[in-house]
Formats: C-alpha cells, structure tokens, sequence
C-alpha cells in the first residue's frame, strides 16, 4: 500500500474516501468476521450528520483518506463498531493502524487547539501547511509531538529490560523516556536511564524512530553499553529491573512496537 500524506483536500469532495472516525480516542471499524476495515463514504450515508471536524490525510493508493470526529448517539450497527486502536493491531492491516495513528493524533490536536492558548479566540486552519492560526494576535500551533528516547542497554550478553507500572500486562521491556526542552537525544538517555534505574551508559548509537499516537508520541530508538553502576530501580515508574539474556527473556511487548523491534535485534545479535 502507497500512502502519501497531504493536507489540502481535493477541490470537489470525492465520491468515495476512507474514514478515519475517532469518537472518545476509539476508531470506527467495518467489522468482517475476524478481521476489520476501515468505513469508506458509502458505509457511512446514514452517519453523515454525525461526522464533523474532518481533515483530509492524503490517499492511500490513490483512494483519499478523511479524519474525523463523530458526534451524538452511540453507534447501534451489525457492521460497525468503535474499537481501541491498540485493539485492533493484528485485525486491521498494519498501513491501516499508522494512517489511524495519524488521524488520532490530528483529530486530538484539533480538539484541544480550538481557541488561541495565548489570546483565547476561536483558531482557524492555515491553508498552506497543516498548522492553526489565530485570526487575532497570529499565533500558530502545529500538531503536536512528544518526542521520547527508548533505549536498548546491553552489557556483555544480556540486555536491560525493566517492568513499569503502567504497563497494563506484566511485561518486561526497554527503558524509555520523554525528552525535555533544551536537552539532546543522547542526554536524554544518560538521564533516563540514571534516573530509573541508577546506570550510566556509553556508546549511544541511533537505531530506528516509530510514532507512537498514544496520544501524540514520536519513539527515538537507541542501543547504549553499559558504562558503570548497580540496578536499583527509582520505584515510582520502574518497579523492577534487571539483566536478561536472549536465552532467559521474560514476557515482552507485542511485534508491532520498536520496544520489541529493539528486543528482537537483540536476540538475534
Ligand atoms: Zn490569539
């Protein structure tokens, strides 16, 4: 599948599209026995009033992609259905999953910058980039991104892998950690990693990038060596670490994330 992104819509509205509908952070699916599809224009005729705030996305070989918001009363459909979108890794073809990703983030980002955050007046989208502007004092917001670092620390054989209390199932996986103003990559990763789990690192080196639109995170994947220092978790985010090796691996995250893509590379070492 070739998708390419794009922000202004066609001049005449496309008879037949795919739609991106989000309702409360969950995607609208055309349930097929075991697997889903993405809405496209003919699904959704008796939904028309309900789809609001679209923005275009680009086509996907050639068919042009909408995101939207769904309002009003909750769909009673034998072939429709919102789902979470983590739900749907391994139902939905995984082009499908990031265009949806990408629509989630968009459809968040216009949700929470409706008014000016400096002057408070209603915004409006640019028409030569995808950003809003305020017609008032000329403020201009892009979609947002929350760029994280996530780390593979190996030292000699094994590989750190901590549990996090969030993590709703009891897996193990890479550390990992949001960036702040004014630091780079690399610094980012000496702290996170000293910060949760007491251990310096050397030998930073780039491994790969995934979005991540839970809500709107960009993963910049790393392998580090182990530089100095014991485990010893900082017990509000990380409730267990240790080293693994490939032979010994715990529970561990699912295929699609670069969490595990790092974890796999390890592996095969
Ligand atoms: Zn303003």
């Amino acid at each position: 599948m070739l998708f390419k992104p794009d922000f202004n819509p066609p001049a005449v509205e496309p008879e037949s599209a795919l739609w991106f509908i989000f309702d409360k952070g969950r995607l609208l699916v055309k349930i097929k026995n075991d697997s889903c599809a993405i809405p496209d224009t003919s699904d959704l005729a008796k939904y028309k009033s309900n789809i609001n705030h679209e923005q275009y996305l680009g086509t996907l070989d050639e068919h042009p992609c909408y995101a939207a918001e769904f309002a009003g009363d909750p769909i009673r459909d034998t072939e429709l259905a919102f789902k979470d979108l983590r739900g749907l890794f391994g139902k939905l073809e995984e082009d499908l999953i990031w265009i949806a990703g990408r629509a989630n983030q968009l459809v968040n980002w216009n949700q929470t910058h409706r008014y000016c955050g400096r002057c408070g007046k209603l915004t409006e989208d640019k028409t030569d980039e995808r950003a809003k502007t305020c017609p008032d004092c000329g403020l201009i917001n892009y979609p947002r991104l929350s760029p994280a670092v996530i780390v593979a620390v190996l030292k000699n054989d094994r590989i750190l892998l901590g549990r996090n209390k969030r993590f709703k199932l009891p897996f193990y996986s890479v550390l990992a950690g949001f960036v702040e103003p004014g630091e780079t990559l690399e610094a980012c990763v000496k702290r996170e990693i000293r910060e949760e789990v007491a251990i310096k690192v050397k030998n930073i080196r780039y491994f790969g990038s995934q979005p991540w639109p839970f809500p709107d995170s960009l993963m910049i994947a790393f392998v580090a060596d182990y530089a100095g220092g014991e485990i010893s978790t900082d017990g509000s985010e990380i409730i267990d670490a240790a080293w693994f090796a490939k032979d010994n691996l715990p529970k561990i995250p699912p295929k699609i994330s670069i969490a595990r893509q790092l974890i796999d590379w390890f592996v095969r070492g």
